[in-house]
């Protein structure tokens, strides 16, 4: 495989990004791309906060790392205080990793070893849903209902159940309220469990605004709570993950903080470092954490980076940005601004059925057809068309094509820095304007 960077042959077919400047990156030749994605949904704090690279300053010149096998660091417990202070109810102890994938692993072999110090050992599936992403490592891979990033590596995944998404804009039926579509859809959840039998079943994981495999699909109100009760019922744990819209993306801290809900695992990363540093982290209630510290007493898990000092300094003083700044508050502003915009400019698109998401959070979804909504034929790669010209017109945004009924379909994932000014967000509905037109005319 050629390429230098290895996985990607990269050198000469992509720009040299060099430079940061707020909410820009500048390449090699001096061009300027307005990060309108955070590249998936990671930079929210853009490219050059002063706070965050201060920190990151500071902890390298006391100590960048010390393995969590021998000490903590006052970083690793700032941060882990400060994710749990303003974590849903319940959810009191934090596990720090170095991404989301890793997060997603630790939380389903958490599951397991509760349940193995319980008394429950035969608690070993996992029911997750369709067109969901949770990372790309096997644990996760398999947990996750994206076909296409499936398909080859199938008879390396354990087997998992998944059931339907929320996606009303697709499958509410005619006349059905979107209530008692939540209802439906969420009811399939205990329907998966009573088939496998109760007893069998570990864990659900879900995202609660679906990222990159829908483009920023939020359940409709009610959904979530429904699924807590079904597990709750049959002592399911929830996994919620937020890799993707937690860390104040939707305006919140936690994504179902809006839908009312408690989980039992939360799952964070990408704008919890904000791309100054790789970091995840999985956060759990003391039910869990006090059951295994009775029981073993250990965490059969781990990792070498795990805790890391640097990361766990840039990580906090993210947190810290965005709670001083007020910047939740912001993203909600920012958020209804940047959608009435995408409404202004695409609302009447004939290709363009549907734009959605919460906060600075937000998806369109491309369509041949705006009344059978059917998707383009996947075979001309619109997505990758539009991800093209926007790098020509100098905006990132994250286009994907998703599945959609065995087809794939198209949408484009907008996930900008929370510090995007009013300004910017019409230059990012310009130039997107420019990019969709040029895909569809290519
Ligand atoms: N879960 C979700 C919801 C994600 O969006 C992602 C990344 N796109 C992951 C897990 C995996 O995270 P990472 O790429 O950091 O391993």
């Amino acid at each position: 495989m050629p390429g230098h960077v290895f996985g990607r042959s990269t050198r000469g077919s992509l720009p040299i990004a060099r430079t940061g400047d707020g909410c820009y990156i500048i390449d090699a030749t001096g061009k300027r791309y307005l990060d309108g994605s955070g590249g998936a949904a990671v930079s929210c704090l853009g490219h050059s906060d002063p706070d965050i690279r201060a920190a990151l300053h500071d902890q390298l010149d006391r100590l960048a790392f010390a393995h969590t096998g021998f000490f903590t660091s006052d970083a690793a417990e700032t941060l882990a205080d400060l994710l749990i202070a303003d974590a849903p109810e319940g959810i009191d102890r934090a596990y720090l990793v170095s991404g989301g994938s890793e997060a997603v692993e630790a939380a389903i072999k958490l599951a397991r070893q509760y349940f193995m110090e319980t008394g429950q050992p035969q608690r070993h599936r996992v029911i997750a849903r369709r067109q969901s992403y949770h990372g790309n490592t096997l644990g996760a891979l398999a947990a996750g209902g994206n076909e296409w990033r499936r398909a080859q590596f199938a008879p390396l995944l354990v087997e998992t159940s998944h059931i339907a998404p929320c996606y009303a804009y697709r499958d509410r039926q005619e006349g059905e309220s979107l209530h008692d579509y939540g209802r439906r859809v969420a009811d399939e959840l205990e329907t998966e469990i009573l088939r496998l039998g109760p007893e069998t079943v570990m864990a659900f994981v879900a995202e609660p605004v679906v990222g990159a495999t829908m483009g920023a699909v939020p359940a409709v109100p009610g959904y979530l709570k429904r699924i807590r009760e079904i597990c709750d019922r049959h002592g399911v744990l929830l996994i919620l993950d937020e890799v993707m819209c937690g860390m104040g993306r939707t305006g919140q801290l936690y994504a179902c903080t809006a839908d009312g809900v408690a989980p039992d695992m939360i799952t964070v990363a990408k704008g919890l470092g904000a791309g100054y540093q790789p970091i995840g982290a999985l956060l759990t209630s003391a039910r869990i954490y006090d059951a295994i510290a009775a029981g073993s007493g250990f965490f059969q898990h781990g990792h070498t980076y795990m805790g890391h000092a640097m990361a766990a300094a840039g990580a906090g003083a993210v947190l810290r940005a965005i709670h001083d700044r007020g910047l939740l508050a912001q993203v909600q502003s920012r958020g209804a601004m940047l959608q009435a915009a995408l409404e202004a400019r695409f609302g009447q698109h004939p290709h363009i059925g549907d734009i959605r998401g919460r906060g600075l959070f937000r998806g369109l979804e491309i369509v041949m057809d705006r009344e059978t909504k059917d998707p383009f034929d996947s075979a001309r790669k619109l997505h990758a068309k539009v991800k093209a010209a926007a790098m020509e017109e100098g905006l990132i945004c994250y286009p994907m094509g998703g599945t959609i009924d065995g087809q794939r379909g198209d949408h484009i994932l907008l996930a900008p820095p929370f510090i995007i000014s009013t300004d910017q967000i019409t230059e990012l509905t310009d130039k997107l304007a420019r990019a969709v037109e040029r895909a569809l005319a290519a």
